[in-house]
């Protein structure tokens, strides 16, 4: 089983200044941390799309030495886009690979019970699995500054990653697709095929702004203090 794992992101809304994926947390450059869950997970070897710059290209690499993940990784140039990231790392999967996950590097704190969920839902036969959770605000439909319709939030989840594939459904979904998309899922459904829902990890947030990071932080501090 092979994992996709996009992390060209500029980090614009974070503010820090380098690539989000570059950006510190709990003392590593934030992509390490999902590695070492995915590994746990059961996940085999992983490209990583990386920077389009050099210098942000090479300190990705430079992270990944003596950073004690469990299995083979490989960077890649990113591209402009997070769809264009993972169709590029996609063409690095060795066509032998039965099962893939997409993971943004933007999601640290994984844990490994929903990899394994994901992974689980998949090998039972499934084309694609989403992990998700309930949405807890109330979600409005607006036009300009006014509100069209208040959506029944009942039939609403927020989707998270790592989304699970089966290789071919993936490979397939990507090379019909004719634009970005938000996530890996919505080409899959794009070419008809169905996606199911396994539940969420609420650990498994996306860092996007200062907050995020400082959650984050106040996460692992939490874990370490856990295990201590
Ligand atoms: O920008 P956003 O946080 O939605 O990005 C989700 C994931 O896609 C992040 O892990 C980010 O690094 C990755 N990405 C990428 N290539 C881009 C833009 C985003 O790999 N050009």
């Amino acid at each position: 089983m092979w994992a996709v794992v996009p992390a060209a992101g500029s980090g614009q809304r974070l503010g820090a200044g380098r690539p989000k994926a570059l950006v510190q947390l709990g003392g590593r450059p934030m992509f390490l941390w999902c590695l070492r869950a995915l590994a746990d997970g059961g996940v085999d070897a992983a490209v990583v799309a990386g920077p389009t710059d050099r210098a942000g290209a090479t300190a990705l690499s430079g992270g990944l030495r003596n950073a004690g993940v469990a299995m083979p990784v490989s960077v890649i140039v990113g591209g402009p886009d997070r769809t264009t990231s993972v169709s590029l790392a996609l063409a690095h999967v060795p066509e032998t690979a039965e099962v893939i996950l997409v993971h943004d590097a933007a999601r640290p704190l994984i844990g490994t019970a929903v990899v394994e969920r994901v992974v689980a839902a998949v090998r039972a036969g499934a084309a694609g699995v989403v992990p998700a959770l309930p949405v807890v605000d109330t979600i409005k439909q607006v036009l300009g500054d006014r509100v069209h319709a208040t959506v029944d939030r009942g039939d609403l989840v927020a989707v998270q990653t790592p989304q699970g594939f089966q290789a071919q459904v993936l490979r397939r979904a990507y090379a019909a697709r004719t634009g970005p998309a938000t996530d890996d899922a919505g080409l899959v459904e794009a070419l008809g095929e169905q996606v199911s829902v396994v539940a969420g990890d609420p650990d498994a947030f996306k860092v996007t702004r200062p907050l995020d990071l400082l959650l984050a932080e106040a996460v692992l501090s939490r874990r370490l203090a856990g295990s201590a």
